[in-house]
């Protein structure tokens, strides 16, 4: 039996020299002047194979291509796709959209001919594949049908990516970004929790998921069984340290008796970009859903994961222009504008703040028996023993080298001498180890506070800087407050 080639070419030249010559060379051929039209026949000549022109008006073959490889009926007839020149972009659209090769349109008819039977010998359809087009196609609207919902869900993929793309302009505002995304999510996929977390480049920042409840009342507790279940499964991926998080409630109102384990069906996504954390998302439903197996699935996650590669990064920007490299605390200039800003603020509007300032003993001895990485391992691990020290209102800051510095806002000295003191012995129990090497440090800190006799911020550090000498002076490992 002749092989079936149903050839598409807007020209009508063309058109017939290629029909005539594959005609001539034993093939069966019927012919169609552009896509929609290639796409009816398809159902009523039930071809071996589609060979098709790219540049056409209206539904192109490019378009044709995707059309075809989307629907379970058509997606295994094989595609050649005519080129104008040996165009690698017409290659790279065409291998996306499913073709099974190029050929350039100068291409003789001999050649041709052998292309497409070896095409058909790699790709033969059963004859009840073709058989079960042709059925397909009895009611004559069917095609059409067909067509206008492949073509609605086209046009509906590139408005879904563009609406995640327009996102982009709500990086650095996350509720926002958060609102719109979960209203853009809602749209299309079916949930009675979802949830949205963003990474952030700061290890001790809080896990954050922004949850959605549609506006569903759910009570509290099962609010926090989402956000356990979400961190504790990025736990079990490996993709996050330490599940410390925060349940932020986005709706709230009278409680339900849900459980969480009325939710029968649930995906939980991690979006990780060069082997890095950058956020996640979950779906919770009492519905019976299969997740990954809809329709825009693939595409909403690879939206997302460039959505949120580009939040971390903005975020990862920001972060770094403030922070020290090394140990994630303020730099030295923003010790400047804080200690200025507090320093101001209770001049104008009286209240206590203290400042601690803090050095590592034998910090160069160290570095010495252990080397330099060795020496930053420590300063980093101090740097963490710190932020674990004092409340989150506290300002923490990297001075200089291996000093380091806290302003403590309304804090007489008294009151800042506690969380001081269990630093200082905080430190002095820790176990340091890196790469197998244990060793034992000490720091000494002075602690001095806005007195009223300091009439600049430079006299103020001063007197911690003379707290931190007599410290050093006394035998080190200890806490010595400024005396007036
Ligand atoms: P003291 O008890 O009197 O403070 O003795 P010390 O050895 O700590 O003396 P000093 O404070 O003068 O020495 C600071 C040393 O810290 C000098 C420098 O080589 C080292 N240092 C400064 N910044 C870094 C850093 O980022 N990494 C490492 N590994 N070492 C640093
Ligand atoms: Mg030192
Ligand atoms: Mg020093």
């Amino acid at each position: 039996m002749a092989i079936k080639v149903l050839l598409v070419e807007d020209t009508a030249t063309e058109l017939k020299f290629l029909t005539e010559g594959l005609r001539s060379s034993g093939f069966e051929v019927d012919t169609a002047t552009n896509g929609s039209e290639a796409y009816k026949k398809v159902y009523t000549f039930a071809p071996d194979i589609v060979v098709s022109d790219i540049v056409m008006p209206g539904i192109d073959g490019y378009q044709l291509c995707r059309m075809l490889k989307n629907g379970d009926d058509t997606k295994k007839i094989p595609i050649i796709l005519l080129t104008v020149m040996d165009k690698k972009i017409d290659a790279f659209w065409g291998k996306k959209a499913g073709a099974q090769l190029f050929l350039s349109k100068t291409i003789d008819i001999k050649a041709l001919a052998s292309n497409i039977i070896s095409t058909v010998k790699r790709y033969p359809l059963k004859d009840e594949y073709k058989k079960a087009l042709i059925e397909n196609a009895s009611s004559a609207s069917s095609a059409q049908l067909k067509l206008n919902s492949v073509l609605n869900d086209l046009l509906l993929k590139s408005i879904f990516s563009n609406e995640f793309r327009n996102l982009n302009d709500f990086l650095n505002y996350e509720r926002i970004l958060v609102e719109r995304l979960f209203s853009l999510l809602s749209s299309f996929v079916e949930y009675h929790v979802a949830g949205i977390y963003f990474a952030s480049p700061d290890d001790f920042a809080e896990n954050i998921l922004y949850i959605d409840t549609l506006g569903r009342n759910l009570s509290k507790n099962l609010l926090n069984d989402v956000c356990y279940d979400f961190f504790r499964n990025m736990e079990e991926q490996k993709v996050i340290k330490n599940s410390k998080f925060e349940v932020v409630k986005m709706l709230l109102g009278k409680e339900t008796d849900y459980q969480i384990s009325d939710f029968t069906s649930k995906i939980i996504i991690p979006l990780v970009f060069d082997r890095k954390l950058i956020g996640g998302i979950c779906f919770y439903t009492r519905a019976n859903i299969n997740y990954s197996s809809f329709g825009f699935f693939d595409i909403m996650i690879s939206e997302l994961l460039a959505l949120f590669k580009m939040k971390y990064q903005y975020t990862e920007k920001e972060f770094m222009s403030v922070l020290d490299g090394l140990t994630g605390l303020y730099n030295r200039r923003q010790f400047e504008i804080g200690l200025e800003q507090e320093f101001n603020r209770t001049k104008r509007h009286p209240a206590d703040f203290s400042l601690a300032i803090m050095d590592i003993d034998f910090f160069k001895k160290v570095n010495d028996t252990y080397g330099h990485q060795y020496g930053d391992y420590v300063l980093k691990t101090v740097s963490d023993l710190l932020k674990q020290s004092f409340r989150k209102t506290d300002l923490l800051y990297r001075y200089g080298g291996e000093e380091l510095v806290v302003i403590m806002p309304e804090t007489n000295i008294d009151g800042a001498t506690i969380p001081v003191q269990r630093l200082r012995s905080m430190v002095e129990n820790y176990d340091f180890e890196y790469n197998g090497v244990k060793a034992r440090v000490t720091i000494s800190i002075g602690l001095t506070m806005n007195y009223q006799e300091f009439s600049s911020t430079a006299e103020l550090l001063k007197s911690a800087d003379d707290a931190l000498y007599k410290a050093k002076e006394g035998g080190r490992n200890r806490v010595v407050l400024y005396e007036r």
